[in-house]
């Protein structure tokens, strides 16, 4: 009987008192996630076993059908694709660029996404220095852009610089293509010759001129004997050769792919949990974006294991399209928009594996108080301390930010991540394991709380605060160029 007492005192009555305390649930979801965490199987999954997942590639197919068969073995409900239009199939070939004069050296280059081939078997012209792309440095050399191949370098390391460089090489490579450059070389941001690449475009528009990254040890080389003067009876002429194989086919549909667990009391409210599937070509993509992915389909394996229950339903969405431009989720968004307000919270992670440090809040002021509230928690990785209001229009969560949802983007330290993101170097054995199990249980948390508290998370926005906020922010521009603004 003694037993049974106390049996009853230390076991069951607490099991019954704290079985709907969700902030015992969160323990229990960080518990297992720590200790028996896939996390590390699924990155090696997409990265090792797939490989490069650049939508409309057979790798990207192949992610999209192991995201079905993952979410389906683990229990998740309304499992299924969501198919979307891409206006073109991209696929990289082959580039090569020589200096031809004064010197012959081949440079190390590779095509921007959405390069087109060049013509006949090459072009070649005079180098002409386009400084950093912006539109004073483009202006002062455009007269002499006329057959000539076009050099920049986009200055700048910090989230807010890399973020303006990728809006504005759109804008930079089309004025110079309508000023008669035959190509345009944009220096690569990594170090040692690592190439990084990005779209060239929005909306898989092929660009008017090939766009190629080269080595910044090039770039280097090339300003050198740009500034060298010239030998007497020569011209201080460098001249390129750049010649490139892509190939372009017509429209396909693409795949978001989703899975849910519905809650138990509000299961029409939903917390969209996000990341992109796909991924730049150069490399697997392991931090850019599998980590993120692997977060998901570990946060869904460890809810249903320990059999939690939250009461709002959390829906898993994985993004096609995002590096060519976030057409997926801003696809997802346009069809959904009649049930934006149910939509409580978008949350996504998409910089890499390094630690966690908080939350952007995009813009979202009115979010701090709540989203301070749970980072305080004991529970949440100590450098978890910071919330960056800062609006931008970077990855997956951009168009659910034009609709009025709550977004939150998971904060991290970024040093693993900016040096090799979208490179080939982009591979798993640049994540630390403690750090990324750090971000998985931060997400994990954050979306079970944001589900199972009584209070709703925020609000969504009217249709006046959302372009105040675009105003306060400007981040008009990135929202357009992206055809996310206007949603309709
Ligand atoms: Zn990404």
């Amino acid at each position: 009987m003694r037993r049974f007492v106390r049996l009853l005192f230390v076991v069951v009555l607490p099991a019954l008192l704290f079985a709907q305390d969700f902030w015992v649930d969160l323990e229990r979801l960080k518990d297992e996630i720590s200790e028996r965490g896939k996390q590390m199987e699924y990155v090696y999954g997409l990265t090792d076993d797939i490989g490069h997942r650049l939508t409309g590639s057979p790798g990207a197919e192949k992610a999209e059908n192991a995201v079905v068969d993952w979410l389906k073995a683990l229990g998740l409900e309304n499992v299924r694709k969501e198919p979307f239009r891409m206006e073109a199939r991209w696929s990289r070939g082959t580039a090569s660029a020589q200096i031809m004069s004064p010197v012959s050296r081949a440079l190390t280059v590779a095509s921007y996404t959405w390069t087109p081939s060049t013509p006949g078997t090459g072009v070649q012209g005079h180098l002409v220095d386009g400084g950093t792309g912006k539109p004073e440095d483009i202006a002062a050399v455009k007269s002499r852009m006329r057959g000539a191949i076009v050099l920049v370098a986009p200055a700048g390391v910090t989230l807010d610089e890399v973020i303006g460089n990728f809006y504005r090489t759109p804008l930079y490579v089309e004025e110079c293509a309508k000023a008669g450059a035959l190509a345009v070389l944009i220096a690569s941001d990594k170090e040692r010759t690592l190439l990084y690449t990005a779209p060239v475009s929005f909306n898989a528009k092929i660009s008017p001129v090939a766009a190629l990254a080269i080595a910044r040890e090039d770039v280097e080389l090339l300003r050198r004997l740009l500034n060298r003067p010239a030998k007497p009876g020569s011209t201080s002429d460098v001249r390129i050769r750049v010649a490139v194989k892509n190939t372009v086919d017509s429209p396909f549909l693409a795949n978001n792919v989703f899975g849910e667990i519905q809650g138990s009391e509000k299961s029409e409210e939903v917390i969209l949990l996000g990341a992109h599937l796909d991924s730049n070509d150069l490399g697997p993509g392991a931090l850019d974006n599998a980590a993120g992915c692997a977060a998901l389909l570990e946060t869904a394996r460890a809810i249903k294991a320990l059999g939690l229950q939250p009461k709002r339903t959390i829906r898993f969405v994985f993004f096609m399209g995002e590096e060519e431009g976030m057409i997926g989720s801003t696809e997802y968004v346009k069809r959904h928009l009649a049930e934006m307000d149910n939509f409580v919270t978008n949350i996504t992670m998409d910089i890499g594996a390094g630690r966690p440090l908080g939350w952007f809040s995009m813009g979202r002021t009115d979010l701090d108080p709540e989203i301070r509230a749970f980072m305080e928690s004991q529970l949440y990785h100590p450098d978890s301390v910071m919330i960056v209001n800062a609006a931008f229009a970077a990855t997956d969560n951009a168009a659910f930010m034009a609709a009025g949802v709550p977004n939150l983007v998971l904060l991290q330290d970024d040093a693993s991540y900016f040096p090799v993101h979208h490179t080939a170097a982009d591979t798993p054995d640049k994540i630390v394991l403690e750090d990324f199990t750090a971000c998985v249980t931060t997400v994990a948390m954050t979306a079970y709380l944001i589900a199972s508290q009584e209070e709703r998370f925020g609000r969504r926005l009217t249709q006046s605060e959302i372009e105040d906020m675009m105003n306060a922010s400007k981040i008009e521009y990135q929202w357009r160029a992206a055809n996310i603004w206007p949603l309709q």
